[in-house]
């Protein structure tokens, strides 16, 4: 396993632009060496490499907060963070943040639980619960921060996500190039759950130059009863599907 150091990461924090101290840092190298430890293990990541690691997971799922206007999170729930992204980069970044951390891979969670014991970090709730059972039940209309990164499509990730927050809350969708053909097809659920497209952050990859765009969402109304539907469902049937075959 390559090994990576303090200043590495420093180095990659000022390719992007943002400031990090030096005990920040060491907190990647540790999340960075106990993620290859356990990646067989646990069967986290194809993304292995340092320099990867460290764009495309780290520091990528900290570029949406970092680069948006309001830069201030009290409490945030992270859908379907598998191996933390982006939860867990954010926790360290922001140390006050009340972070809920969603999976419904007992995998994942069991993994994500070592690696806070390991890392020391406090105040962090790791659910191991589908985002579905959360928004019907006790999660709905309760927080004031969502992210998922690499969850689902996104209609399917606004389903599950926006039921979640109360007036005023915010999602984050982390998305690749197809974001703006996605959000087309998630205007009926967006509407439906109460939501609104506020804002949308571009950016490249230092290195690699991929493309990232981070959708955000204002909570701006109560979601309809009906949402989330049952676990499964959302997935099975995104509501575009059902608006399209109505339409034909
Ligand atoms: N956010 C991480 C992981 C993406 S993989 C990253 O960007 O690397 C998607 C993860 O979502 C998996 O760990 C899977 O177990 C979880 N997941 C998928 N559907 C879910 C649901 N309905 N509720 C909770 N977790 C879900």
């Amino acid at each position: 396993m390559e090994k990576i150091l303090v200043n590495d990461i420093l180095q990659e924090a000022s390719r992007w632009g943002f400031s990090l101290d030096e005990q920040k840092a060491k907190l990647f190298v540790k999340y960075y060496e106990i993620l290859l430890q356990e990646n067989q293990k646990y069967n986290l990541t194809r993304i292995t490499m340092p320099e990867s690691v460290l764009e495309e997971l780290f520091f990528d799922s900290l570029a949406g907060f970092l680069k948006a206007k309001n830069k201030t999170v009290e409490d945030l729930v992270d859908l379907g963070s598998g191996a933390g992204f982006p939860g867990i980069p954010l926790k360290i970044y922001f140390p006050d943040l009340k972070l809920t951390v969603v999976d419904a891979s007992q995998k994942k969670i069991s993994f994500l639980r070592f690696l806070i014991n390991k890392l020391d970090l406090n105040g962090i709730n790791l659910m191991h619960k589908r985002a579905e059972d959360l928004g019907r039940g006790p999660g709905r209309e309760t927080y004031s921060h969502v992210t998922a990164r690499a969850l689902a499509p996104l209609p399917v990730a606004v389903e599950l996500a926006l039921p979640l927050l109360k007036k005023g809350g915010l999602f984050w969708a982390f998305k690749g190039p197809s974001a703006l053909s996605e959000l087309n097809r998630a205007k009926e659920i967006v509407r439906r759950c109460g939501g609104k497209h506020i804002d949308t952050i571009t950016y490249s990859l230092p290195r690699s130059k991929k493309k990232r765009i981070v959708l955000i969402f204002s909570k701006e109304n109560e979601t309809e009863k009906i949402f989330p539907r049952r676990a499964g469902i959302p997935q099975k049937r995104p509501l575009e599907k059902i608006i399209y075959r109505m339409q034909e």
